[in-house]
């Protein structure tokens, strides 16, 4: 990864047409290659890389993070928490912490790849709850071993089918778990 595709999310963040929400202390952005129908990242103003920059200290902005995304995401897409799937990823090439705030139904017409559907439905996705515990039990976090979870099949959501191609589970979750 170039260098400044490492800094996009900085440079999307710093570029006042991308900014749905700003105060003193975060950002709110649209993902640019959004996986599900609403897809927002919440960015916190101090420069920290990603999760591994976490220290006990940052637990009131983690909070305050996923408030505010909530909150705004909430707000502009009349869905409720239940809704949504909110958390960080466990390794990201991108510079700048992001909570990640989607709907569930993971149909963005950037859902292509097994691993961007394992990035948000396996343990490589952390909730912010589980952030927040491990930097007051341990002082820091607890990443998975590797990426390697990435690779496994697709498991659908909500029920026991599992598959290597992404377009099956789509079809699958389209024909047994619709709900319009
Ligand atoms: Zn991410
Ligand atoms: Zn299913």
């Amino acid at each position: 990864m170039t260098n400044e595709a490492r800094n996009n999310l900085i440079l999307s963040m710093n570029d006042p047409s991308n900014i749905l929400y700003s105060d003193e202390f975060v950002v709110i952005v649209a993902d640019q290659f959004p996986k599900s129908v609403h897809h927002y990242l919440v960015m916190p103003k101090e420069d920290l890389f990603d999760v591994r920059s976490l220290k006990e200290r940052h637990i009131p902005k983690l909070i305050y993070m996923e408030l505010k995304g909530l909150e705004y995401v909430m707000r502009t897409t009349g869905l409720i928490a239940q809704d949504l799937l909110v958390g960080y990823h466990a390794f990201t090439s991108m510079n700048r912490l992001h909570l990640h705030v989607l709907s569930k139904d993971f149909c963005g017409p950037h859902m292509r790849q097994p691993h961007q559907w394992n990035s948000f439905n396996t343990e490589f996705f952390i909730p912010t709850h589980k952030i927040i515990s491990e930097l007051q039990s341990i002082g820091r976090i607890v990443l998975p071993p590797n990426k390697k979870i990435l690779q496994q099949p697709v498991q659908c959501n909500k029920c026991d089918f599992f598959t290597n191609e992404i377009k099956h589970l789509k079809f699958h979750l389209k024909m047994f778990h619709y709900v319009p």
